[in-house]
């Protein structure tokens, strides 16, 4: 039997595992990495994540625990529940959900029973999954209405919710999305919400970053229940949190344990708590700000392109291209992007005709662009090198010529957080 206490690193105990990280770091440091629900965590919530923490057991809440030894665990507990209090100006949070569907799922253990109503927007127009999607659990343990974007111009049609909201008088109404460019009016939800009856709950999994950063209204005010994500544009660790007033605490954190989940991930909350503390800076206001106008930048000069922006555009952190009129599907192109070293996904466009797996349009966006330093100047190369690779779909050398570009510009941008 080896010796206890030979603990040798990584590279040495498993040296497959070691290579292929050190590879994904190579590969996240080459490439414009434009996935919007993507970003580079610091090397500060790396360290916090990669820690003994992850080898605590700390079930229930700080103060409240059923496991001994929490003396260091409760204080970083607290302080990541009390630093986002105060980053989004709320009277409670919950941290300890694992991720954005968890988190989601609590909200409606808090406040549904099976087969109540619930209302979001529609997964083909930018809803998520969580928001009563019917191959989701959410959509088969809940009786799901799903709203939807117009046709003419792909924004939320607010009198339809209000409408569908006043005919299914939904439990929860969700407000919120994935592929949505545009900005969220959450005044607008509040009040039907309050009409009818419904808890509004705004998923703010993309925008959280750019709402503590200024650069989107934030719902705090409007929303009974915010949820988020931690590892998008709010550049933490991999997590999810819930926001809500002093009222829904109890039922909250009721419904995240004992009702969901078990042991809190507490490397991660350690994570949480660095992250918002960075996102408190005047430097991180900074960065979501830039995020937006690299954005809006990229926007404009993809359609001096000729390409059609869902929505005509963005306010926000993302970009939806229908690649209908280039003639190429949204996974061809996407496929030969990443080749051409510019990592997004392929993604429905609002009314596609075309099948979920191989759809109309692809979605990017600035977020990890914006972490590593790179401004409005370099959305007018990145939309050349899009242009010269969806042009070039089939030229392996066109492909192979822009991602040699695309590195070569990277390397004077550092990412954040990475190994290599
Ligand atoms: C990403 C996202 C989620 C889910 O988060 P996971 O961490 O992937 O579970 C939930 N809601 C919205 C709006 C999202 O964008």
């Amino acid at each position: 039997m080896t010796h206890p206490l030979h603990d040798p690193p990584l590279s040495e105990s498993d040296p497959v595992i070691a290579s292929l990280i050190r590879s994904e770091d190579e590969r996240q440091r080459d490439k414009l990495r434009m996935i919007p629900s993507e970003n580079y965590a610091s090397r500060a919530v790396q360290e916090a994540c990669g820690s003994s923490l992850n080898n605590k057991y700390s079930e229930g809440y700080p103060r409240k625990r059923y496991y001994e030894g929490q003396q260091f665990i409760d204080p970083i507990e607290e302080a990541a529940r009390d630093r986002i209090k105060a980053l989004f100006g709320v009277e409670h949070a919950n941290v300890q959900p694992y991720s954005g569907s968890p988190a989601n799922l609590a909200v409606y253990f808090a406040f549904c029973k099976p087969g109540d109503t619930v209302m979001g927007l529609g997964l083909p127009h930018g809803g998520h999954l969580t928001h009563g999607w019917s191959v989701s659990i959410t959509g088969s343990y809940f009786k799901s209405v799903a709203y939807s974007v117009r046709r003419d111009d792909h924004r939320i049609d607010m009198e339809e919710v209000a409408r569908l909201a006043q005919q299914h008088r939904p439990r929860l109404l969700f407000c919120g999305g994935t592929a949505y460019p545009r900005s969220w009016d959450f005044a607008a939800f509040a009040a039907i919400a309050k009409d009818v009856g419904a808890i509004l709950v705004a998923d703010i999994a993309h925008i959280s970053g750019l709402v503590v950063g200024g650069a989107h209204p934030s719902p705090v005010g409007h929303a009974d229940i915010i949820t988020s994500t931690t590892h998008k544009t709010l550049r933490g660790p991999r997590g999810g949190m819930i926001l809500c007033g002093a009222a829904h605490a109890a039922a909250i954190d009721k419904a995240v344990f004992p009702g969901l989940q078990g042991g809190p991930h507490e490397g991660n909350i350690a994570g949480i708590a660095v992250a918002a503390k960075e996102a408190a800076t005047e430097g991180f206001r900074a960065y979501a700000h830039q995020v937006v106008a690299n954005a809006k930048a990229l926007a404009a000069a993809m359609t001096d392109r000729g390409y059609s922006l869902v929505s005509g555009g963005t306010d926000n952190h993302l970009l939806l291209v229908d690649l209908t009129a280039q003639n190429i599907s949204g996974k061809k192109a996407a496929k030969a992007l990443d080749l051409a070293g510019i990592e997004l996904n392929y993604n429905s466009v609002p009314y596609d005709p075309r099948k979920p797996f191989d759809p109309s349009g692809v979605r990017l966006g600035t977020p990890a662009l914006t972490s590593r330093g790179l401004d409005e100047k370099h959305m007018e190369m990145v939309a050349g090198w899009f242009d010269r690779a969806v042009k070039g779909a089939e030229d392996e050398s066109a492909l192979a010529a822009v991602a040699a570009e695309v590195k070569r510009l990277l390397a004077d941008y550092p990412a954040p957080g990475l190994l290599t």
